[in-house]
């Protein structure tokens, strides 16, 4: 059933590899299958466009629009809808609604309109005309405003993203010629060399993984231009594009309670990549006014990992950086009659909420107090003449709304905890609420991104910048990533290390990003699985093996080839002489010159895997047996088994075979891998311990009750680690270690060491080896000092599937 599913998906495109994990997508599958069907491509292939649609109809339909999915596959099927754009527009469209009007359907997702490339180059001459003066004054760096100025134009509205970019791109060098040194973005000069090299490698990564198309695209290309967004008084934006010069600001901005994990690399990729898209700015902004919560270790950490993800923050902020500035304009607040300050408890003010049981919403009695009154209580608020609890600021905002953002949020909470930035300074701390929108307006933010969650707090943010009669920034949300076989949850994933169902945070088998480095996963492989994510307003759930296939995709383009052997066996070569040694030399990865090479020696006692020698043949084994030949891969003759030497337990314990170096021998059916023994060379290399993971939980939602009734701690697989001993790997190993020496900025980095054990999987150095004198100097003479290895399996080269249904 499910090889007819693989080859009807790729009847639209999708490749083998694709076509086979989508099948295992419980959600996707049977939604893609039904639209395949309706648009009548069981027996035969779509082209490569339609395809796309139909995947990316399946991908992203709404449970309202599920009702149409075979009519929107059959307007695809006629070519109706011809972008992504239109695809998401008809999905809004007939979402919820019981019975579709064509015609108005037509018109909303605009059938039947094509808009050429000419069409856009003409679009974009004239516009071009209107804005010429600040085009040819500002140059290069009016790119964002000019490329949002062009996807705005109403005639656009279908056309290609990438068509108005190019057709973009092609103006201003028509109309400014090649960039020249007016276009160089001056830096400020202070990094040192190290620093300046630190700097190349992150750009490096970023430039590897930027796919800014995907900025140009779908809901992102509609967000509005700097400069485009209303202020309650015109004179802001006059300030604010004084301050940005025009440019894209965003912010990534995390809360320093914990360290950041797979779903924080889409946020940071949206934030760095939409600004960088647009040549703009990002910072990292520690949300740090919760100081119960946050640690130093946290913010170490995600700084660490924001810049191993290949992003360099235009500046790093505090949040509490502004706490003076944020009381000054409470107390501004305050006197405007916009806050005041309350008593109620947290029972309290559930109970003015109203609800089914607790009838109609109501204002509490310190409400109406006087404004005097309320500015002499935050006064001794903070002072510290209230105990927690005793005391609040409340933002007096719109009961009448029916959004429960306006009733009278929290803005300021006594605290009496030490911040980890401003000591003991403090004894109230601003809220969430009162401080976001506040600190982006601050920073000039342009378009602050965040997840859906957050969609109705958009207008309160909206009321506080205009309450106070600040600069406005535009908040606009995209879907959360969440991944399926997982736990994110901060106070989840604390309690599995508390209890020891994990070594720590950094345990390779979770998903923080800390975990997912350790693992050796490159950085590179996690922006290019977001990429592919896009960005919409819908939340996502991805299995984890999705994220797998990304990085055996990246490594197996760029990491070398060992071979190696799990319970190794020794095969002796009887007629070669004693001390027999060759030098042989192998490609880093076959078939890749690019990539290098290196030599090994061939002697006469080898090692190999295991599970390459078979006791009792059978005929559908082609590796090694008694009596039986196969070839040493990179070794110019095949071996023959001769004899099998056992222990007093019958256990195999050494091989004698016979290399094949005379005449007459025909060419192996297979090849294995092997590692000569010679200790002059060192080889082989002996590895303390080979950790290989498996996935942490059984289910898919092992939070979800109604899956696992037991909670997640009953779902834990127990074979999630087993640790190999007695492997070994050949020199080539010290190759990588050389490398990695060489070119490793902090020595610590130890995952970086990274290499596939040919036909077993990637693997990587894990943090708890003990290199010894060699990690400072990199010099394969001290390898010596290397006491101990430890490796840790990135991935398997299969897909494996443990899921139990
Ligand atoms: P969690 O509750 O999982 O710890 P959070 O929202 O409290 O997440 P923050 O540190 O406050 O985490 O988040 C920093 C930024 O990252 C915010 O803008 C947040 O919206 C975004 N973010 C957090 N989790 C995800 C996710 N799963 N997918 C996409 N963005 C996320
Ligand atoms: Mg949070």
């Amino acid at each position: 059933m499910s090889d007819d599913l693989v080859i009807l998906f790729q009847n639209i495109g999708l490749t083998e590899q694709k076509a086979k994990e989508t099948v295992k997508n419980k959600n996707l599958a049977p939604t893609l299958e039904k639209a395949i069907h309706a648009a009548g491509f069981q027996d035969k292939a779509s082209d490569k466009s339609t395809g796309a649609l139909l995947y990316a109809l399946a991908s992203t339909i709404t449970p309202g629009a599920q009702p149409h999915l075979i009519y929107l596959a059959r307007v695809i099927r006629d070519s109706k809808l011809t972008t992504t754009d239109q695809v998401s527009a008809a999905i809004k469209f007939v979402n919820d609604k019981a019975e579709i009007d064509e015609a108005k359907f037509n018109e909303e997702c605009g059938v039947g309109v094509i808009v050429t490339k000419e069409d856009v180059t003409k679009a974009v001459d004239a516009y071009t005309e209107t804005v010429k003066d600040r085009l040819v004054k500002d140059r290069y760096k009016f790119f964002g405003m000019f490329f949002g100025g062009a996807k705005a134009i109403p005639s656009l509205k279908w056309a290609n993203g990438g068509d108005i970019k190019e057709a973009v791109d092609a103006k201003m060098l028509e109309v400014l010629g090649p960039k020249d040194e007016r276009d160089v973005i001056v830096k400020k000069k202070k990094e040192t060399k190290v620093e300046t090299k630190e700097a190349q490698k992150t750009e490096a990564v970023a430039d590897a993984s930027k796919a800014p198309d995907m900025f140009f695209e779908g809901e992102l290309s509609k967000l509005h231009v700097p400069g485009g967004n209303p202020q309650i008084k015109p004179e802001l934006m006059v300030e604010h594009l004084k301050a940005t010069g025009g440019k894209y600001v965003t912010r990534f901005p995390p809360e320093p309670n914990g360290f950041l994990h797979i779903g924080h690399a889409k946020a940071i990729n949206i934030n760095f990549g939409l600004a960088k898209a647009h040549n703009g700015i990002c910072n990292l902004r520690y949300d740090d006014t919760n100081p119960e919560a946050e640690e130093e270790r946290y913010f170490e950490s995600i700084l660490e990992i924001v810049k191993w993800l290949g992003f360099t923050p235009s500046q790093v902020t505090y949040s509490s950086t502004h706490f003076h500035r944020l009381y000054e304009l409470a107390i501004e607040l305050i006197k405007k009659d916009k806050a005041y300050v309350c008593h109620c408890t947290g029972e309290e003010i559930q109970k003015h909420r109203g609800g089914p049981e607790r009838g109609p919403r109501t204002a509490c009695v310190h409400r109406d107090r006087p404004i005097a009154e309320s500015l002499e209580l935050f006064e001794k608020m903070k002072n510290g003449g209230f105990n927690e609890g005793e005391a609040i600021l409340r933002m007096k905002m719109d009961l009448e709304n029916g959004n429960p953002q306006f009733w009278d949020l929290v803005a300021y909470r006594v605290l009496k905890s030490a911040h980890h930035r401003t000591g003991t300074e403090w004894v109230i701390y601003p809220t969430y609420d009162y401080t976001h929108c506040l600190v982006d307006s601050f920073e000039n933010i342009t378009h602050s991104l965040c997840t859906v969650e957050f969609t109705q707090s958009r207008p309160s943010y909206y009321w506080l910048c205009d309450a106070l009669e600040v600069y406005k920034p535009v908040q606009w949300e995209y879907g959360r990533l969440n991944v399926a076989n997982t736990i994110l949850s901060k106070r989840k994933i604390a309690e599995l290390v508390n209890k020891g169902h994990v070594f720590d945070w950094d345990d390779p088998r979770l998903y923080t990003l800390p975990a997912i480095r350790r693992r050796g996963v490159p950085p590179q492989a996690i922006n290019n699985f977001v990429h592919t994510l896009g960005v919409t307003k819908s939340d996502t759930v991805i299995e984890v093996t999705k994220l797998d296939t990304f990085i055996r995709d990246y490594l197996n383009d760029t990491a070398p080839r060992l071979m190696g052997a799990f319970n190794p066996i020794k095969v002796t070569l009887e007629n070669l002489p004693e001390g027999h040694e060759e030098m042989i030399t192998v490609q880093n990865k076959p078939k890749d010159p690019s990539m290098g090479e290196h030599s090994i020696p061939f002697t006469r006692e080898v090692w190999i895997d295991g599970s390459d020698f078979r006791e009792v043949d059978d005929k559908d084994f082609f590796r090694l047996a008694p009596g039986k030949t196969v070839g040493l891969l990179n070794v110019p003759c095949p071996i023959t088994c001769t004899k099998v030497i056992k222990d007093s337990n019958g256990k195999v314990v050494e091989l004698v075979a016979r290399y094949e170096n005379g005449t007459g021998i025909k060419r192996p059916k297979t090849y294995i891998q092997w590692v000569a023994e010679s200790p002059k060379h060192g080889s082989p290399v002996r590895l303390d311990e080979v950790r290989l993971f498996e996935r942490l939980f059984h289910h898919a939602n092992p939070q979800d009750k109604r899956e696992v009734p037991g909670g997640y701690l009953s779902d834990i697989n127990a074979d999630s680690l087993s640790i190999e001993k007695g492997a070994i790997v050949e020199i080539g190993f010290w190759d990588v270690m050389d490398r990695w020496a060489k070119t490793s900025e902090t020595k610590t980095d130890y995952e970086a060491m990274r290499f596939q054990l040919t036909r077993i999987g990637y693997f990587c150095v894990d943090k708890e080896s003990d290199l010894g004198d060699f990690r400072s100097h990199g010099d394969r003479s001290l390898k010596e000092s290397v006491k101990k290895i430890i490796l840790n399996r990135t991935v398997s080269l299969q897909v494996s599937n443990t899921l139990k249904k």
